[in-house]
């Protein structure tokens, strides 16, 4: 017992931790002590005890199974429709994606296509649907189309290409950014196509593109391919396509105006230096 520490009371047995320890219960038994501290002051009933000793463990299992998704998921940056700027983008659906947001697209493994040139906010609205999934027990994965074409091409043998089709396969919702940036060899436009059929009504893909879909033959160097891998995506989806200013550019923009009225402000002699 520990003489400087003036609470003995609340720590716990060695069997009582290594018991918990063995049952897998790591959240109690990291919070023990408390939850002891806790029952002593309150003095609950056996069974509000026992109550508040599992949710302990429950929370804590919620919150590092949420912490693993969240890591598994591989979001670029947490983007949430809380900091998206309908106002700004008025060709964005908002009350589509507000529904959206309500996740029923999980559940009908609807894929969801976003349109439109850079800077207008593709990504960001996929992040942040794909991020409202996780929060909701979800499993996410996010990639850009290079890094899934790279992933799935000049694999050793067929059983390890499945296992790493697998991996793109199994989460509930898969991001695919930036398709139309780099075209894709024969493999790697074959190992799409796979992947989009294993996911057609199984899982939702949020993928977000440049590029119209009559470019899509050239994008996947084949055109049947193309219009093959489009009937399965398209089949039950929602095709946003947003035209638009570059929020990027507005940033910029708002920065060299700022930059010039600082400029106005100062002396002549210092602007010209
Ligand atoms: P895209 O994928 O269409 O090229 P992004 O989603 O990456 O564009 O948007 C570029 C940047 O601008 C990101 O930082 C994003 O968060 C921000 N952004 C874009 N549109 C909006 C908007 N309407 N409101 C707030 N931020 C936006
Ligand atoms: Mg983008």
């Amino acid at each position: 017992m520990n003489p400087v520490l003036k609470t003995p009371l609340t720590v716990p047995s060695d069997d009582v931790l290594s018991a918990l320890k063995a049952l897998g219960l790591t959240a109690l038994a990291a919070t023990l002590p408390a939850v002891l501290e806790q029952a002593r002051t309150a003095q609950p009933t056996y069974e509000a005890f026992l109550q508040a000793a599992l949710v302990t463990e429950l929370t804590g299992r919620a919150e590092r199974a949420r912490a693993r998704r969240l890591r598994a998921a591989r979001l670029p940056a947490r983007k949430t429709l809380e900091s998206f700027d309908f106002q700004f983008q008025p060709s964005v659906p908002e009350r589509l994606i507000r529904e959206l947001a309500t996740l029923g697209f999980v559940e009908t493994a609807t894929n969801l296509v976003f349109l439109g040139p850079p800077g207008v906010g593709k990504t960001h609205l996929a992040s942040a649907l794909a991020g409202a999934a996780l929060d909701a027990g979800h499993s996410v994965l996010f990639t850009t189309l290079s890094g899934l074409a790279e992933a799935l091409e000049g694999s050793p043998s067929p059983t390890a290409w499945r296992a790493r089709l697998r991996r793109y396969v199994a989460p509930r919702v898969l991001v695919i950014d930036e398709v139309g940036y780099t075209r894709l060899t024969a493999e790697q436009a074959h190992a799409l196509f796979e992947l989009v059929t294993a996911r057609y009504e199984k899982g939702a893909i949020l993928l977000t593109s440049n590029t119209s879909f009559a470019d899509w033959g050239a994008l996947l160097g084949n055109d049947v391919l193309a219009s093959a891998l489009l009937d399965r995506l398209l089949h039950h989806a929602e095709v946003i396509a947003i035209s638009g200013a570059s929020y990027r550019m507005k940033e910029r923009t708002a920065l060299q105006a700022s930059h010039a009225a600082q400029g106005a402000q100062r002396p002549a002699t210092a602007v010209a230096s």
